[in-house]
C-alpha cells in the first residue's frame, strides 16, 4: 500500500475474503451467512464493503437502523437487509425499501401489522426477536400466545426468522450463562415454530457464538466484527487479519524548551528538551480526548509515539523526541501490525468504539 499523504482509512478487501473464508470455515455447508455492516460497516464504508459481500455471495446483510438500510438500497444492494433497531415511524420506509424489519414487542409487531396492511401487503418478512438474558429487545417466553394469536389474525406479515442475542459470548467465564441463554432460545423457537406451522430461519450468534459455540450456529449466524478482523479472542485474532489501517502524516515538528507548554489549556509542559510532531487527526476523528495526556499513542517509523497535552478536535501532538523522524513522513494509528487492541486497552475501551469512531470525513481508500 502507498504511504499516506493525509488522514486515510485504507480498507483492505483481501482481508476481508479472508475473514469471511475463515468464519465460513467454522460454519456446516448449508448454515446461511448475515453479514452485519451497521455503523458504516463498523466504520470501514457499508456501500463498499456492501457490494464486496454481496459478490460474495453472503445470504443476508444486518443494519441498526432504517436509514442505514435504505442508503444501501439507493446504491443498488439487492441482498435482504434486516434492520435490528426500526422504529414504528419507519415502517413505512421499511416497506418501500424492502427492509425487513426485527419485530420485538406486541407494540412493535401490532404497529408493523397495521402499516403493511395499509400499504396492502401480502407475507411481508419480519424477524421476531426473542430476549433470552441480555434485556435489551426482545419478547419473552410467555408472549408466546400473544405473538401467535395476532399474527393469525392478519396475512399481511409473515414470519422469515426468529433470533436473539448472545450477551457474553467472547467471556469463557459467562459459559453457564451462554449455555443458558441458548437453552432458552431453543425452547422459544421451537414453541413458536410450532404454533406457526412454517418453516422459519433461527439465529443467536455473533462473531465470538460462532467461533466458541457451535451449538448456536442454528440455520443463520450474525457476523460483525469478525469480518472486519477481531475475534475478542487472541487464539481466534491469529486466524483473522484487520481489513483496516489508519494513517495520517507529520505536519510539523516543534522543538520544546524546558518550561515551554504545548496545546490547549497547556496541558503539557516540557520538563526536558522536548521534540513533538502535529498531525492532523483529532477527536473529531474518533480520537476521544481520554486518549491525551499519554494514555494512547501512534507508531512514527515504527517506533511508539505517546500522545502529549489535550487532544484537540482536528489534532493531536505526539512526542517524537527519541525518533528518527521528519515532516511529511507516515504515521499508523492501527492496521494489522499494530493491534487496536493494544490503543483501546489504554483507555479502557474495545475496538468496536474506536473503529466506528473514526470519522466519515476521514477519507477512504480500497485495495483490492
Ligand atoms: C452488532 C450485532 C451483531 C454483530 O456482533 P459482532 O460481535 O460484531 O459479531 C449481531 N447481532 C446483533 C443483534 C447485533 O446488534
Amino acid at each position: 500500500m502507498p504511504k499516506a499523504h493525509e488522514t486515510t482509512l485504507e480498507i483492505d478487501l483481501k482481508a476481508l475474503k479472508h475473514n469471511v473464508g475463515y468464519i465460513k470455515s467454522k460454519l456446516s455447508k448449508d448454515t446461511k451467512f448475515l453479514a452485519v455492516i451497521k455503523a458504516f460497516a463498523y466504520g470501514s464504508d457499508a456501500l463498499e464493503i456492501a457490494k464486496y459481500l454481496e459478490n460474495l455471495n453472503v445470504d443476508y446483510f444486518a443494519v441498526a437502523y432504517t436509514n442505514e438500510g435504505v442508503a444501501l438500497r439507493d446504491a443498488g444492494i439487492e441482498t435482504p437487509i434486516l434492520v435490528l433497531h426500526p422504529q414504528p415511524e419507519n415502517f413505512k420506509t421499511i416497506i418501500e425499501r424492502c427492509l425487513e424489519p426485527n419485530i420485538y414487542s406486541q407494540r412493535v409487531l401490532k404497529s408493523f401489522i397495521a402499516v403493511a396492511e395499509n400499504l396492502k401487503q401480502n407475507n411481508y418478512p419480519i424477524h421476531i426477536k426473542y430476549n433470552s438474558g441480555l434485556n435489551r429487545l426482545g419478547f419473552n417466553v410467555n408472549d408466546i400466545e400473544a405473538i401467535n394469536k395476532t399474527l393469525k389474525q392478519t396475512a399481511a406479515i409473515k414470519v422469515k426468522s426468529l433470533f436473539s442475542h448472545l450477551a457474553a459470548s467472547e467471556d469463557l467465564n459467562e459459559r453457564e450463562f451462554t449455555l443458558n441463554q441458548i437453552h432458552n432460545f431453543k425452547t422459544f423457537a421451537n414453541t413458536l415454530t410450532k404454533a406457526l406451522n412454517y418453516k422459519v430461519l433461527l439465529h443467536q450468534s455473533n462473531t465470538s457464538g460462532i467461533l466458541n459455540y457451535p451449538e448456536a450456529h442454528f440455520s443463520m449466524v450474525r457476523c460483525g466484527i469478525g469480518l472486519y478482523g477481531f475475534a475478542n479472542d487472541n487464539a481466534y485474532n491469529k486466524n483473522l487479519i484487520p481489513i483496516a489501517t489508519l494513517k495520517t502524516i507529520i505536519s510539523q515538528i516543534h522543538t520544546l524548551n524546558v518550561g515551554e507548554s504545548l496545546g490547549y489549556n497547556r496541558a503539557f509542559k516540557a520538563s526536558k528538551i522536548t521534540k513533538t510532531a502535529t498531525l492532523p487527526i483529532g477527536h473529531a476523528d474518533g480520537i476521544g480526548r481520554q486518549y491525551g495526556n499519554g494514555k494512547g499513542f501512534v507508531y512514527v517509523n515504527e517506533q511508539k509515539a505517546y500522545i502529549v497535552g489535550n487532544v484537540c478536535m482536528d489534532m493531536i501532538m505526539v512526542d517524537v523526541t527519541d525518533i528518527d523522524c521528519k515532516e511529511g513522513d507516515e504515521v499508523i494509528i492501527f492496521g494489522p501490525k499494530h493491534k487496536i487492541n493494544s490503543l483501546t486497552k489504554t483507555v479502557d475501551t474495545i475496538p468496536y468504539e474506536l473503529l466506528t469512531a473514526v470519522s466519515q470525513r476521514i477519507k477512504r481508500a480500497f485495495y483490492r
